[in-house]
């Protein structure tokens, strides 16, 4: 008859910290992650680059910007280079 300890403890309640999303997909070497947008709402100015491959783009944003919308700014630009 062994004693059991009872584990009862509860699962660890993660918090989903509702970070905002800034680490994207870089759209030339396919790194998944890997691309960290930054933005600058003083200069009005969104920087997003990758820190696989070292490319970057910059984009002006206002106030209502968010940084999916440089990584979307970034995947259009790269789309009309490659048209
Ligand atoms: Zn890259």
């Amino acid at each position: 008859m062994g004693r059991r300890k009872k584990a009862n403890k509860p699962p660890p309640k993660r918090k989903a910290i509702e970070a905002l999303d800034t680490q994207f997909t870089c759209p030339f070497c396919n790194h998944e992650k890997s691309c960290e947008v930054k933005l600058e709402k003083a200069r009005n100015t969104g920087v997003i680059s990758c820190r696989v491959c070292s490319e970057s783009f910059q984009t002006s944003i206002n106030y209502l910007s968010e940084a999916v919308d440089v990584y979307a700014d970034w995947i259009d630009a790269c789309e009309q280079a490659n048209a």
